[in-house]
């Protein structure tokens, strides 16, 4: 029933169909019973549909709130145990990691593997929304593969035996051999070798996807920044010539340098090692860190920059122009790879040239850390003890903090729940992006220390001022760390440029 398999460790994993299994054999009826506690709305909406026969009206109800205390969120966690619970695995800590432990917004299941919280996942789909955008503007097609990998293509190319340890084997019942991916050159060589000749007119063919990947890392550490389990977004391009499939290259890495842009972090290309991917020419995108664990070497005076593995180690010279190299520390976040015809040679992926000839077909690989991005982004953005997301990515734009109940500001609940409904009707798009801290009986102190381990971009307090006259709220810029008092109609025109 399990496929089982061993990884470095002693440890046994059973692959997650449990799950799967124990739900499809449950019947509507225990499933509709099941609903109905957890969600009454839904099931009054199923039974409003099943009376009415006219479509849900469940979503034309009043305006709900999103409140802060139904979210599936563990801030309770004590710092101490928090760490000592990590640093009993032996796992070294980092900034982004404690920060999402603290948060709530991970939880540690295995060592390197991590449950993500809601907030997580929305943060998640939105830079795969991000990834998504510009894969697409130069002609991406997302496509999906499967995490099992045949044992037979990862011999055929030689990486069976070559990636040793850091491949997590298993076997099926039939005793035929797989891997889980770490990355798929062989899969997508051999999903276009069996698709039959690709025509130089379908060309460039840029295919990728976003799925989970496997790494027996021997130590996995930083939380999300070396696990064993993550996100990637990688990508495949086949092109009929080196020069058409260098083009492609360079406009990859363009779309990576506007996706950094876009997420507001300052990314470092740097040339690199091909590794046991392959290929002739190889660049990585690093985020300067101080945890970071590539050792990058960047000129002062122009544009060059490699990995300390590219150099000889007493170079301090640039090879470009003799100015001086200086020493930083990356966390690596892309790769790329020219990989010419080393698998589609393997695979007999080919393709007809414009000259009628066949050809195997030239490709690039490109890998994105997605799960490392959303950590390395808060590992530089981050105070000690407040994450921060580009805000692009941040999981809830706003978090509404009313005065505390039986306070001498409790009035200004009231003010504060219209600034709210005010907003959701009058900015549209932010109606999903605003939570209500409605943990009234906690202070408005306490609420802004966690909202601060959340990571909104902004966040409105209806203190005292907001019973004068002029009726002002109190607006958290937490990005800038302005701090405003604004006016109900003023916070609308603010949050309406968000
Ligand atoms: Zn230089």
């Amino acid at each position: 029933m399990f496929l089982r398999m061993r990884a470095g460790s002693p440890a046994e994993f059973g692959l997650g169909l449990e799950k799967e299994a124990a739900s499809v054999s449950i019947d509507m009826g225990v499933l509709l019973r099941r609903w109905r506690i957890l969600f009454p709305d839904l099931t009054n909406c199923i039974s409003l549909c099943q009376k009415q026969q006219q479509g849900c009206r469940f979503y034309h109800e009043k305006q709900k709130r999103m409140l802060l205390s139904q979210h599936f969120l563990s801030m309770n966690l004590r710092e101490d145990s928090v760490i000592s619970q990590e640093s009993k695995r032996g796992e070294m800590t980092c900034k982004s990691q404690r920060l999402m432990l603290l948060g709530g917004l991970i939880c540690p299941a295995s060592p390197g593997c991590y449950h993500y919280m809601p907030y997580t996942v929305r943060a998640m789909e939105k830079l795969i929304k991000v990834i998504d955008r510009e894969m697409q503007i130069i002609g991406g097609q997302k496509v999906n593969m499967p995490t099992l990998c045949s044992a037979k293509l990862w011999k055929a190319s030689g990486r069976w035996e070559l990636m040793s340890k850091e491949l997590l084997r298993l076997a099926d019942r039939h005793g035929q051999e797989y891997c889980l991916g770490p990355t798929h050159e062989e899969a997508i060589t051999d999903l276009i070798a069996s698709q039959g000749c690709l025509s130089y007119r379908q060309l460039p063919l840029l295919l990728y996807q976003v799925t989970r990947k496997f790494r027996d890392e021997p130590k996995p550490r930083f939380g999300l920044l070396r696990g064993r389990e993550f996100y990637m977004k990688d990508m495949y391009t086949f092109d009929a010539s080196e020069e058409a499939a260098l083009h492609t290259y360079a406009l990859v890495c363009n779309a990576y340098c506007n996706i950094f842009n876009n997420l507001g972090l300052r990314i470092m290309k740097v040339q690199a090692a091909t590794g046991s991917i392959g290929g002739t020419m190889s660049h990585e995108f690093q985020l300067p860190a101080d945890i970071g664990e590539d050792q990058l070497m960047m000129c002062t005076n122009c544009d060059f920059s490699a990995n300390m593995e590219m150099i000889n180690s007493d170079q301090r010279h640039c090879p470009v122009c003799k100015g001086k190299l200086v020493e930083t520390k990356g966390i690596e976040v892309g790769h790329t790879f020219f990989l010419g015809t080393k698998y589609s040679s393997v695979f007999n992926a080919t393709l007809h040239t414009s000259q009628g000839k066949l050809a195997p077909a030239e490709m690039g690989c490109y890998g994105l850390g997605v799960t490392r991005i959303l950590a390395a982004s808060i590992e530089v953005l981050s105070t000690e003890d407040a994450i921060r997301w580009p805000s692009l990515i941040a999981p809830y734009q706003v978090c509404f903090i009313p005065p505390k109940r039986g306070s001498k500001e409790e009035k200004g609940a009231a003010l504060l729940e219209a600034l709210y409904d005010s907003v959701a009707e009058a900015v549209p798009h932010l109606k999903d992006e605003i939570v209500l801290d409605d943990r009234t009986h906690l202070t408005i102190g306490k609420r802004l220390k966690d909202a601060n381990k959340l990571g909104y971009p902004y966040v409105i307090i209806g203190g005292k001022k907001a019973l004068d006259d002029h009726s002002l709220f109190e607006v958290w810029n937490q990005n800038t760390g302005e701090t405003l008092f604004l006016t109900r109609e003023a916070i609308v025109d603010l949050l309406s440029e968000v």
